[in-house]
């Protein structure tokens, strides 16, 4: 690569509020257009803002999982600009004395552990939504003074791969610390993404361009890959890159120019005179702090340390929440992590892909599937057959025990049963027989599927297995 790539993510979130930042409206997703407004976030000369405390909380909770300093005076201030989604013709931000700077999310990339740097967490309002039809545009206000927060990266990307790799740790963090639905497709997580070149060793940065309109990290990568090339072949040519912002065209896989990047004097930032800057409380900092869990690296090396599963495998686990907390109580009943862990991410997770639902969405008591696990050990089922009743279990929510018992799907482990079998099947093939005798070891498993099929599927395979081997050998 003649080129060292220098990428930049802000990432925008709502913040799960009941109300609005600024004013008690609902922030409940999916209401009547302009159905949740008033004068406050409407713009209504002579209105004032009523800064909401639970989305300073939140707000307070990212920044310290983000392992960033709380200022110590915090300030909002006032971004001027015009755009029909923002009638008051500014919006409330923060500029120079934002909520918290200098943090860092450790980010596992090639299984090692990266610290991309957090250069900003601040709060502001979201705006109005624009709905552009073929001769008019529509504007909804609901979303207008939602709380949003903007969590700035440092340039310390170096591939559009440790983009989504940041992207991914970030989610997984934020859901772990409940404060947002980071629901991209309902726009309650957003991401832009600032993108330079330079020589390998330059200390200056390249000519940057700014990339919106992407909804899903995988169009966030795709984006990125598209300008790497094409700034690439620019450089490479002798022409000049331009300071802009570029929207990407999920549809064409390209990214095109909007408009000429705007400086942040464009905006002309002033104090909001509405609200008074204030700081924060040390005890309530520490009552934030205690309410942060244990987050997702922390959790991931203890997982490797105490269940012996590897780094993939715990990464899978603890990337989800729900799923890692599902994985421990399991755990603690059935001390065989790398068994669980198999089938959490094997059958359970193909299951919840196909259906689109969570773990909690599934029907699937985590004693019911520890359950079958054990049936399997005891030799009560055999492990083909607990994918079926796997299944079972999710669709009808009982018992294996139970199911097994209805459905008839104990193990056939009765030697005259399988010698039966076993004789039919070695009658019936004497095709796979001389294939046998002929030396092709790999036969056998013909013949023990052609046994399986005899049983349904419950004869237990290690007697199965024996009782051809002793038959076949025998007849040698
Ligand atoms: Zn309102």
């Amino acid at each position: 690569m003649a080129y060292e790539t220098v990428i930049g993510l802000e990432v925008h979130l709502q913040l799960k509020t009941k109300s609005k930042v600024f004013c008690g409206c609902s922030t409940a997703f999916g209401a009547p257009p302009n159905a949740q407004t008033c004068p406050v976030c409407l713009g209504f000369p002579g209105s004032l803002p009523v800064l909401n405390r639970q989305a300073l909380m939140l707000a307070a909770k990212v920044a310290i999982a983000l392992n960033c300093q709380i200022a110590k005076k915090i300030r909002f201030d006032r971004k001027n600009y015009f755009y029909p989604d923002l009638p008051k013709a500014f919006q409330i931000s923060q500029f120079d004395q934002p909520l918290s700077q200098h943090g860092y999310l450790p980010v596992s990339i090639d299984g090692k552990e990266k610290r991309i740097k957090i250069r900003r967490v601040h709060l502001e309002e979201d705006t109005g939504k624009l709905f552009h039809q073929k001769d008019c545009s529509l504007i909804d206000f609901n979303r207008s003074g939602t709380p949003l927060l903007e969590i700035v990266s440092e340039p310390d990307i170096n591939s559009p791969e440790d983009a989504y790799a940041y992207l991914t740790s970030i989610k997984s963090l934020l859901q772990y610390i409940d404060v947002s639905d980071c629901n991209m497709e309902e726009g309650s997580l957003r991401c832009d993404a600032n993108i330079s070149l330079r020589k390998p060793g330059a200390k200056e940065l390249g000519v940057k361009a700014e990339i919106k309109n992407m909804n899903s990290f995988k169009a966030v990568k795709a984006a990125l890959e598209y300008e790497q090339a094409r700034q690439a072949g620019l450089l490479d040519s002798g022409k000049e890159i331009v300071q802009e912002t570029r929207l990407y065209d999920a549809a064409k896989d390209v990214t095109e120019s909007m408009r000429s990047k705007e400086e942040a004097h464009d905006y002309r930032y002033f104090p909001e005179p509405d609200l008074v800057p204030f700081d924060f409380e040390q005890a309530l900092l520490k009552d934030i702090k205690s309410s942060i869990p244990e987050l997702p690296g922390p959790r991931k090396k203890r997982f490797m340390a105490d269940y012996h599963i590897s780094d993939y495998d715990a990464a899978v686990m603890v990337g989800d929440k729900a799923m890692a907390d599902y994985f421990e109580k399991c755990i603690s009943i059935h001390k065989k992590p790398k068994e669980i862990a198999n089938w959490l991410m094997g059958d359970v997770s193909a299951y919840m892909k196909e259906k689109n639902l969570t773990i909690d969405d599934l029907n699937l008591k985590w004693a019911h599937l520890t359950g079958m696990l054990k049936m399997i050990d005891d030799g009560i089922i055999s492990g083909k057959i607990a994918k079926t009743l796997l299944i079972e279990m999710i669709q009808t929510g009982k018992a294996p025990a139970q199911l097994v018992k209805d459905k008839g799907l104990e193990q056939i482990s009765d030697a005259g049963t399988i010698e039966k079998a076993v004789a039919e099947a070695i009658a019936e093939n004497p095709g796979i027989v001389s294939d046998f005798k002929g030396g092709k070891q790999n036969a056998i498993m013909a013949l023990m599927g052609k046994v399986m099929a005899k049983t349904k599927g419950k004869a237990n395979p290690k007697k199965v297995n024996e009782a051809l081997m002793k038959r076949l050998k025998g007849a040698v």
